[in-house]
Order: structure tokens, then C-alpha cells, then sequence
């Protein structure tokens, strides 16, 4: 399966052949759906056919293999026959929320000194947790490091790093609770210039100033080495 989102994250649509279609699963021989992984949810949409009906896709999950993307699609769906051709179309407003935010969470993990030990975006909101002892973290001085570097407006871009460059580099590595995809010869990290470089095979904007102003709603304890930040947009 091709995944058209690991190259170009803005493609909100696609045109594709239907390989298999069961109840609660239609897999395409190429798609812009990315699936639920690394904090960030999965996309929903609608698979468009030939004869201009829709199917309503309400999540997308990761399969047996690294390329395996499953469509699910509403409960009741008429499924369409391999072979079918459709045109895959995401959410796009959502997604680029779920973009911004993703992004966005690399900020605050630049910004926050301390291993990550988990993370979650949602629609608008996001968080990560921070392993530190009873630090004092501060909400507006975090919230203010962060706004200034999406004002700077830093370039965002996905490149590839060999496995060995990636063992010799192991500060890259912020994330224990997410261990990159290593063995197949080569990792996918993200580059924003000049602040961070982390694996990651999610989907990001391509500059910092898309994100938007954000703050810092809560700072929680959630025990004795996790300290969790939540992020939302400025509306
Ligand atoms: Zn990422």
C-alpha cells in the first residue's frame, strides 16, 4: 500500500483501488488516510465511488505490517467489490488541526527539558508527559517559549536518517514510552530547523507559524516522575 501522507502530509485526497473490502475493514491499494499511531488519532473521511456514492470511513487503524492501513467504514456500509475504484478524501479541517497540534507538541518537547513518556493529541487539544521529578514547571513560561517559536516561524520538514546514525545520536531519541521503527535500514525523523529533530512518522505542518498561538491549559502530577502539560488553541 502506498502512503501518500508519508511524503506529502497536505494531499487531502487520493485516487485508488479497492484491494479488499470486509465489514469494519476496506483496504486500498494506496491512501491519504493516515492511520491512528504515535499519539495522533486516525483520520476519517469518505471513500467516493465510481457511480458517486460514499461511504463514510469513522477511523483508520494500523494493520498486520508497517503499510497495512485499514479503512473502517460506518457500521451497515455497502462494501464496495475489489477492484473498485475510488477517490479517498480525509477530513481535511480536522486533520490539519490534528497537523497543527502534532507539531506543536514537538515544540513542547523542545521547550520542556526531560524524557517523554507518553502523549496524545485530539481535536484542538493536546499533551504530553514529562518524565521529571516534583519540578516546578511553569504554564505561562511555557506557554510563552512555545508561541515565540511558532512566531518565529521555523521550517518543518521529514527526512531520513540510517539506523546508524540514529544509534550514534541517541539524544535524538526523546520519546521512551515510543521507540522509533529501527531494523529497516533507515528511521523517519522530523527536522524543525534550528529546535528539534525527532523520529516521528506522524503528519506535521511545514512551518511553525501555521500552528497558531496556543497555551498551556494545565500542568497536572500524575505521580512521582510524571508530570503532564496540556496544550490548547488560542481561539
Ligand atoms: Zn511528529
Amino acid at each position: 500500500m502506498e502512503l501518500v501522507f508519508r511524503h506529502d502530509a497536505y494531499e487531502r485526497a487520493c485516487e485508488a483501488a479497492v484491494e479488499s473490502a470486509v465489514e469494519g475493514a476496506i483496504r486500498l491499494d494506496r491512501t491519504v488516510f493516515y492511520p491512528m499511531g504515535g499519539g495522533q488519532p486516525g483520520d476519517i473521511g469518505q471513500l467516493i465511488l465510481p457511480d458517486g456514492s460514499r461511504i463514510e470511513i469513522l477511523d483508520t487503524v494500523k494493520g498486520a505490517t508497517i503499510d497495512d492501513v485499514v479503512h473502517v467504514p460506518k457500521p451497515g456500509s455497502v462494501l464496495p467489490a475489489a477492484g473498485t475504484k475510488v477517490r479517498a478524501e480525509i477530513d481535511w479541517d480536522r486533520r490539519h488541526r490534528l497537523m497543527r497540534m502534532h507539531t506543536c507538541l514537538h515544540l513542547l518537547c523542545a521547550v520542556v527539558p526531560g524524557e517523554v513518556t507518553g502523549g496524545q493529541i485530539s481535536d484542538g487539544r493536546g499533551r504530553l508527559d514529562f518524565n521529571l521529578p516534583d519540578t516546578r514547571l511553569d504554564k505561562e513560561a511555557i506557554t510563552a517559549a512555545i508561541n515565540r517559536l511558532i512566531e518565529e516561524d521555523h521550517p518543518v520538514s521529514p527526512r531520513w536518517i540510517s539506523d546508524e546514525e540514529l544509534t550514534k545520536n541517541p539524544e535524538l531519541v526523546r520519546t521512551m514510552s515510543v521507540k522509533p521503527p529501527m531494523g529497516q535500514g533507515q528511521v523517519r525523523v522530523l527536522d524543525i530547523e534550528g529546535v528539534d529533530l525527532q523520529p516521528c512518522g506522524g503528519t506535521h505542518v511545514r512551518r511553525t507559524g501555521e500552528i497558531g498561538p496556543i497555551e498551556v491549559t494545565k500542568i497536572e502530577n500524575k505521580g512521582k516522575m510524571n508530570r503532564r502539560v496540556n496544550i490548547a488553541f488560542r481561539i
